[in-house]
């Protein structure tokens, strides 16, 4: 089982926060997709004939796609992979590029899942993070996407922002869960180098977030989505029961996946790559017929870090026969040993075979999983 990602790697603007790679000129645009089309032909032999559970348009603004431009995408999708026919397809939407139409022409490809990006309901959020959308549209983009026939609909919250008050949250969080979701991903805000946020942070432009108040909304956000029947998956997601992102998850259990597109990353159970982050090098790479990109082979320890890093930000947690199957007997006791001081404070439980964060811990996986790293 594997999956793929395509990355599309083109903005209607810069959100303040975002560092992403993509560009707000859409010069090129036509290349670039052919560009990611052919890279899709290159590298079909790469999954070795391995079926595809989920399929990823990212970004960037893959709702910037016109229909056809999708269609010519899934044209290559189907020709050269094994796509299971109840494969999980997601599409990442912005809410100012989908009008009821565009809704109605996307229900006519494969696409089965939409993963929008609304941030915040609140116009001085959306403003500061110079999001292109409005709180009305925010408010209407999930109602709509249901009426047009789509079951399954995921949408993006950001908490931590500068300024936003415990009640602004909890507003956000009511206004979330009163829609037509099936999924939520809440990410906490942080300062990326190279961004307008940075920047306008270091020239004393704009508060710095407030980590105190950021953890106090993560908690409220657990015990709400837990209340309301969307108990999170992972540190960062929540679902209804049977709507945990496949693509996601499939990340988190270290399956094969093929990253399309500038910057996109691809994993293969020993080695990660990664194409080049420029659209121009990206494209004149391919129209040499040769991918740009850079790559590494993982290490055992550095396996060991990411088995760690990644079962530990989902709720089921660490499997300790995996664990002892994979690195030993003596490893899993180390293991053990040094899970047990937050074991003690409640941080971390041990059931039988597993070990996972408690919801008191998830405010502080970084500091425990790093602990853990014990090779
Ligand atoms: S729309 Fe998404 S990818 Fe584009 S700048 Fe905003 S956050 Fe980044």
């Amino acid at each position: 089982m594997a999956g793929i990602y395509l990355h599309i790697p083109f903005c209607r603007q810069a959100c303040h926060y975002c560092d992403f790679h993509f560009s707000v000129s859409h010069k090129g645009r036509e290349e670039v997709l052919a560009a990611m089309r052919q890279e899709l032909n290159l590298r079909a032999a790469e999954l070795q004939g391995q079926t595809v559970r989920t399929l990823y348009f990212g970004g960037g603004t893959p709702s910037l796609l016109t229909r056809d431009e999708l269609m010519q995408f899934f044209d290559v999708l189907y020709a050269e992979y094994a796509i299971l026919p109840e494969a999980e397809i997601t599409l990442e939407a912005n809410p100012d590029d989908i009008t009821d139409a565009y809704f109605r022409e996307l229900r006519n490809t494969p696409v089965n899942r939409l993963s929008i990006g609304i941030q915040s309901f609140r116009a001085e959020d959306l403003l500061e993070m110079n999001r292109a959308h409005t709180p009305a549209q925010a408010l209407s983009c999930a109602p709509r996407a249901a009426d047009a026939g789509f079951g399954n609909i995921s949408i993006d919250l950001i908490f931590g922002w500068p300024r936003m008050e415990q009640e602004d949250w909890q507003q956000n969080v009511a206004t979330a869960f009163s829609l037509p979701i099936t999924h939520l991903s809440c990410y906490g805000l942080t300062i990326e180098p190279r961004t307008a946020l940075s920047w306008q942070i270091v020239k004393g432009l704009r508060h710095p977030p407030d980590e105190e108040k950021a953890a106090m909304q993560y908690e409220y956000l657990l015990g709400e989505a837990e209340r309301l029947g969307f108990p999170w998956y992972e540190i960062s997601n929540f679902s209804k029961p049977g709507f945990q992102s496949k693509h996601n998850t499939a990340y988190w259990q270290g399956v094969d996946y093929l990253g399309i597109g500038p910057s996109a990353h691809s994993f293969n159970g020993n080695q990660r790559s990664w194409n080049v982050r420029s659209n121009a090098a990206y494209l004149s790479g391919m129209q040499r017929g040769q991918r740009e990109f850079e790559s590494e082979v993982l290490s055992s320890a550095e396996k060991f870090h990411e088995l760690m890093l990644t079962s530990l930000r989902v709720r089921e947690g660490l499997w300790l026969g995996k664990l002892r199957q994979e690195y030993g007997e003596a490893i899993t006791g180390q293991v053990l040993e040094a899970a047990q001081p937050f074991i003690s404070k409640g941080w971390m439980l041990r059931e039988n075979e597993r070990l996972s964060l408690s919801p008191a811990g998830l405010l502080l996986a970084d500091k425990i999983t790093s602990e853990l790293f014990i090779i």
